[in-house]
């Protein structure tokens, strides 16, 4: 099996042990579960699809992809630009995040329509977000929604993630329109309830859910924090307890980690109930650690 994830990954600065200090790390959504999924996934091929820069931190961050086993000979490199940073701030426990990404070389990853084709040939499985819609723009997204209509018309299967960031988008309508053509282009949707609610005003999971199926989804899984997840497929539809975590650590790619193990999940054959079971099962590890890429001891958990 082939995964390609397509969007952002920055250049993270997360505050070390000793006050003042800070240490260079890699992460964005699409990224952390490309990176989740080549743990989960050894046998198979994990692709990253993004732009970056010609300059040495684009370079270190390419070399990062590559130790943890990820491909990135399709990723973009754009002269003279660079990738995006974020800069996490703890003040009394709590995590704040600074964003410099306006000038991210990831902006431009649609610019370059052969090589997105030629990163959808090689993949059976395709995986954006609603932050891969938000920072390419109108023409980015036209093409890259394009791209992945006609991927999916050849077989290929597409993944997606709302993943609803108002901040990014210059309106909350233009960020609801992309999102459901999003879902448009997809077969399987895998939003996250509070984000729904907030901005399609869905009255519960089985809205959200009746909301992508009708865009043009096969498949919608609902996550809900702690709560139950909701998923429909065709006629099937049904609900799988998660287990709770008391000793909650950071919330940071919860979803991400999520959506690994579920799309994991579905190449080993396994039946719905069973991938979000074991998906929550390595959420709840992940959210037990800090930071985006959380090292896993899968030793409890069956694959
Ligand atoms: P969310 O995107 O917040 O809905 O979370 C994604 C997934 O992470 C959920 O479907 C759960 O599997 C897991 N998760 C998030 N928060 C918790 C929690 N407090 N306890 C257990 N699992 C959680």
């Amino acid at each position: 099996m082939h995964f390609l994830a397509i969007g952002e990954c920055m250049a993270e600065l997360a505050p070390s042990s000793s006050a003042g200090q800070f240490s260079l790390g890699y992460a964005g959504d699409t990224f952390n579960t490309a990176w989740y999924l080549r743990k989960l996934c050894p046998a198979g091929t994990v692709s990253y699809f993004t732009a970056v820069g010609t300059d040495s931190v684009s370079a270190q961050m390419l070399g990062t992809m590559a130790d943890a086993g990820i491909d990135t000979r399709h990723i973009v490199r754009i002269p003279g630009a660079s990738v995006g940073l974020y800069l996490i701030v703890l003040k009394d426990g709590e995590r704040s995040f600074s964003y410099w990404r306006d000038t991210s070389a990831a902006r431009r990853l649609a610019e370059d329509e052969t090589r997105l084709a030629t990163a959808m040939e090689a993949a059976d499985v395709i995986y954006f977000s609603g932050i891969t819609l938000a920072i390419i723009g109108a023409a980015g997204r036209a093409t890259l929604l394009a791209a992945l209509r006609a991927a999916r018309a050849k077989g290929k299967t597409i993944a997606f993630d709302p993943n609803l960031r108002l901040r990014l988008w210059p309106g909350a309508e233009e960020m609801t329109a992309a999102i459901m053509q999003g879902a448009g282009v997809s077969d399987i949707v895998l939003p996250s309830y509070e984000d729904e609610a907030s901005f399609f005003k869905d009255a519960d999971t089985e809205a959200t859910a009746d909301r992508y199926l009708q865009a043009g989804a096969k498949t919608v899984v609902v996550k809900n924090g702690p709560a139950a997840v909701h998923y429909r497929h065709g006629a099937e539809v049904g609900a799988v307890a998660i287990a709770p975590v008391s000793d909650v650590v950071d919330t940071t790619a919860a979803g991400d980690s999520f959506n690994a193990a579920f799309l994991a999940g579905l190449e080993r054959g396994r039946s719905l109930p069973d991938c979000i079971a074991v998906a929550s099962q390595v959420a709840g590890l992940v959210i037990r650690g800090k930071g985006a890429l959380v090292p896993l001891d899968l030793a409890g958990i069956a694959l």
